[in-house]
């Protein structure tokens, strides 16, 4: 267990659009909570003890840091976890890029929840999210198949890369989103009817996408109106959370940018480092927003709403 000394700068702002000012507090500091990884991704908070678990992708481990400022290794090796989510229960979902699966943890114990799509392996499990009715949704591009970096090479099983919805009360897999190259990351709306991903194929193709998708979610949960809200630039969008009024932080190349729902850019909080993910959270009961980038977990207080 590491307690490690906190680095302190000041945050710096692009404000675009005036309403930017009320997300962001003036003062605020970025605090480097902890350094010295691969690829950081996946951050989650746990509400009950505050602690944030997160993902070194290539490093095949995960890290807890916890309220006290001490940093432990959650799991070693993992398997290639990539993104995580909790529960209302307070069980950690985990994309397991080397087992090429969604694995839940519950008291200790790791289980793996689902690994194939009608008798086909599935790709690489990126990142994932539990809804309000304790669906899974996650998506499942070929980054964890394409090298032995953070994965293991193999060939796809499958016809394509799809955002999945798993229903634990049926075991059913269904396929949700089908028009994207590599869906990475991905949200749904404080309402739960719309579904955002994001596309970071120009990270194989210099043509390829780089922007987020909306899709209308209807009561049995398929995915219509499919339409493109907004292209990341620099960089391109890996992980992200849409807030409690419905807008979008983004992770991309220059920080983490925050659009509102018809993808209007209101301004970007600058990252020193390109940023894989974020997540909400707090510290000593302030809101604060929890960024991985590259080597770091960062954390910046956020005003009181
Ligand atoms: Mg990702």
């Amino acid at each position: 267990m590491t307690a490690a000394p906190v680095e302190r700068t000041h945050v710096e702002y692009d404000v675009l659009d005036p309403s930017f000012r009320r997300l962001v507090a003036p003062d605020a500091t970025l605090d480097r909570l902890y350094s010295g990884m691969t690829w950081a991704e996946g951050p989650t908070f746990f509400a009950d003890s505050g602690a944030v678990v997160f993902s070194d992708v290539p490093g095949n481990r995960m890290y807890r840091w916890s309220a006290d400022g001490t940093v432990a290794v959650h799991r070693s090796p993992s398997r290639f976890g990539n993104g995580n989510a909790v529960d209302r229960s307070g069980r950690l979902y985990t994309c397991e890029q080397g087992t090429r699966s969604i694995v839940i943890e519950q008291d200790g114990r790791v289980d793996r929840l689902v690994d194939s799509y009608q008798g086909r392996r599935l790709n690489s499990p990126n990142d994932v999210i539990v809804d309000s009715r304790g669906r899974v949704w996650f998506s499942d591009p070929t980054y964890g198949i394409d090298s032995d970096e953070q994965g293991y090479r193999a060939p796809s099983e499958l016809d394509g890369n799809y955002v999945f919805r798993f229903d634990p009360a049926s075991s059913q897999l269904s396929v949700i989103v089908d028009d994207m190259v590599m869906p990475n990351g991905l949200a749904l709306s404080p309402d739960e009817r719309t579904l955002y991903v994001s596309d970071s194929a120009v990270t194989n193709d210099p043509a390829g996408p780089h922007h987020l998708r909306a899709y209308d979610l209807s009561d049995d949960g398929a995915a219509t109106n499919g339409r493109t809200l907004f292209e990341v630039d620099p960089g391109w969008p890996d992980g992200f959370k849409a807030d409690d009024a419905g807008l979008i932080w983004c992770s991309a190349g220059d920080g983490v940018q925050i659009h509102d729902a018809s993808g209007r850019k209101l301004g970007t909080i600058r990252i020193p480092e390109t940023v894989a993910n974020l997540c909400f959270g707090s510290r000593r009961g302030r809101p604060t927003l929890f960024v991985t980038a590259t080597s770091s977990l960062y954390a910046i207080d956020l005003p009181s709403r």
